[in-house]
């Protein structure tokens, strides 16, 4: 079979503005399917602002201002402590020795319980 020159073809120029769309799924069961945000796999009503595709490098000037951001707040805490203010940083990492903390949220809970109360 050969392809007719004046036959539209299926999908001939609509695949180079195939837009990314939504994949979230509907509660009917079906997929979202409205346009995507840039950068993303999702619309605007299911998060499609909320980061970056995986594999998308951060963007420098983003990644200046997280590093600059944490170092200041280091700073801080290390001077709040130093100061005798607080005992240790918030939401630091965990003591040493410790087990590691169970992947099961309701186990994990009670490590936490426990290792509040040494
Ligand atoms: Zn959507």
């Amino acid at each position: 079979m050969t392809r007719d020159a004046h036959s539209p073809g299926p999908d001939q120029g609509q695949l180079m503005k195939k837009k990314r769309r939504c994949g979230a799924r509907t509660r009917a069961g079906g997929w979202c399917y409205r346009p995507a945000s840039p950068d993303s796999h999702r619309c605007r009503q299911h998060g499609g602002k909320a980061g970056r595709l995986p594999g998308t490098p951060e963007h420098p000037n983003s990644r200046v201002a997280r590093l600059e951001g944490r170092r200041r707040w280091v700073e801080r805490m290390r001077a709040a402590k130093a100061a005798g203010l607080i005992e240790r940083f918030r939401n630091g990492r965990r003591a040493k020795g410790l087990p590691p903390r169970s992947r099961d949220r309701i186990i994990a809970r009670g490590q936490r319980l426990i290792e509040q109360r040494l």
